[in-house]
């Protein structure tokens, strides 16, 4: 007989994937199976491995919400077979959450389990609204409450004129759909018509709104603002103790902004989490792939006769990244890189190799590979001088003939990567691409933007999608899109995750 599995009926937490606790994410990236519902994070799947199973037991319109019962069987009938299963709940599995079904169930059927607690959406929309939910003076109870439990009930749970007198901060889940009859509850109850009342829609996420307003004011101010659910509802005195400055969340510059990334996965880290801190919403469209080069027979020639060379060049960070790695390969001690004078395209590339303590002489003032050979020309060493030039599979030739014709070098070249268009229908974000559209599609070289226009079809936005502005790293990219008739908005004036950034922020702000 196989052994049996284990379940963990984890928190995902309130919507941000970085609210999540460590312990969800770890279980994530490890599970066989993963059953989740719509509160849950799409992002937050995207941890799993690629043999995981997802199991999608969400309420979504125009298809049968899966019953309670047939849920519990599937986490009962996966984990019996040996799979680890991870049942992804919204916020905190504990808080109305039906975990007590689920944990009897599993009793029954002798499997183990362990639950994992999640930020619940009350104190993740307080905090990412800057409503405090306690205050030493107004504040010395918090209440979590339920509007109904259940889409298909009708009757409210709670005695809200009850809660009227409770006094403290009242905090209300699942209450949007009978705002109106919990309102009025609460005044019949004797509450006061002006205690300060807000409601938080999509907390933590990019499309967080908010309104603050008095009781009596509360269903019309969300009306009009046209706030729907997932929503938190919270009435009481200390939320009204902070005012308009404690909006941090919301204020931050590119708040709400759709950004889209085209640069191969596994390189948009560091520029999505510095849009990210400003408060973008950054979806990755990878458009194209970086393959090492294969011919190690040529790069063993040159690192062998490397100490030849007068200058090497760089085209791009990619291929002084790999540049390095292969060099410290060969020789494993920086003293070996010798005298050999380095000039790159662009700041980004130079950074490669001051990181490692060496002099850059020359970085080409606009980022293009014509500028590199008119600076390198410039300097007028190059009559007869042994020059590498270390590139991918484009955009060399310009480089090379200049460096040979004008400036008479000897030059070698060094492949060192290729890039490769992807597919972009293989892209986890393609769907939401083209359903909402972007406010800013950034390119960071000719390839993606020849990639982008390669797939066009793929990429058409719905009707009612905003369309992007576009931006581009540097000229070479920005020749690239003009001449296929997209109108950039936005280019690098020098060509760093840094500068587009702050070119975004001025734009939107
Ligand atoms: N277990 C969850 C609650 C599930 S009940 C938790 O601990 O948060 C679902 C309700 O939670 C929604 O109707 C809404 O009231 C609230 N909710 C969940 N996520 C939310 C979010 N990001 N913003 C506002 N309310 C949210």
């Amino acid at each position: 007989m196989s052994k049996k599995g284990m379940v963990y009926l984890v928190g995902a937490g309130p919507g941000e994937p970085k609210l999540s606790t460590l312990r969800a994410k770890e279980l994530i990236e490890r599970c066989n199976v993963l059953v989740f519902d719509n509160l849950a994070n799409p992002e937050l799947r995207k941890w799993t491995r690629k043999e995981c199973i997802q199991i999608d037991v969400g309420k979504s319109p125009g298809r049968h919400t899966v019953e309670q019962r047939d849920i519990e069987k599937t986490l009962v009938e996966h984990a019996a077979s040996g799979s680890m299963v991870v049942r992804l709940k919204g916020g905190d599995p504990f808080v109305f959450g039906r975990c007590a079904e689920e944990m009897l169930a599993l009793d029954k059927a002798d499997i183990a389990y362990e639950v994992v607690p999640g930020v619940t959406a009350a104190l993740a929309c307080a905090g990412y609204a800057g409503l405090p939910l306690s205050h030493r003076e107004c504040g010395s109870t918090i209440s979590f409450l339920t509007g109904h439990e259940d889409l298909t009930k009708e009757e409210l749970r709670v005695d809200f004129s009850k809660f009227a007198q409770v006094g403290g901060t009242l905090c209300i889940y699942m209450g949007m759909s009978k705002l109106e009859e919990i309102v009025e509850k609460l005044l019949n109850g004797g509450m006061s018509p002006d205690i300060p009342s807000a409601v938080v829609s999509n907390g933590t996420l990019p499309s967080q709104k908010k309104i603050i307003s008095s009781l009596k004011d509360l269903v019309s101010s969300t009306k009009k603002a046209g706030l729907g659910a997932p929503a938190i509802v919270f009435i009481g005195n200390a939320i009204g103790r902070t005012g308009d400055k404690a909006n941090w969340f919301e204020k931050r510059l590119l708040f709400g902004r759709k950004l889209v990334l085209t640069r191969p996965t596994g390189q948009v880290s560091k520029f999505k989490e510095k849009l990210e801190q400003f408060g973008a919403e950054v979806m990755e469209l990878p458009l194209i792939k970086i393959l090492p080069s294969e011919d190690k027979k040529l790069i063993a020639e040159v690192f062998a006769g490397i100490a030849t060379y007068e200058w090497v060049v760089f085209t791009s960070a990619n291929g002084a990244r790999e540049f390095m790695r292969l060099f410290f390969l060969a020789y494993g001690d920086i003293r070996s890189f010798g005298p050999m004078r380095i000039a790159c395209v662009g700041e980004s590339t130079a950074e490669v190799f001051r990181s490692h303590c060496l002099e850059v002489e020359i970085v080409a003032e606009k980022s293009t590979a014509e500028n590199l050979a008119k600076d390198l020309v410039a300097t007028d060493s190059l009559d007869s001088a042994n020059v590498l030039v270390v590139t991918g599979n484009r955009n060399r030739e310009v480089l090379v003939q200049m460096l040979e014709d004008i400036g008479h070098a000897i030059v070698d070249t060094l492949p060192l990567y290729e890039t490769d268009f992807t597919d972009v229908t293989e892209a986890l974000d393609l769907k939401k691409f083209r359903e909402l559209g972007a406010d800013a599609i950034i390119f960071t070289s000719s390839s993606t933007a020849l990639s982008y226009i390669e797939q066009e079809d793929d990429l058409v936005l719905d009707q009612e999608a905003i369309k992007p502005i576009i931006c581009s790293f540097g000229p070479e990219t920005s020749k690239t899109l003009s001449e296929n008739e997209l109108t950039v908005e936005l280019e690098c004036s020098n060509p760093s995750i840094e500068d587009m950034t702050s070119k975004l922020v001025e734009y939107f702000s």
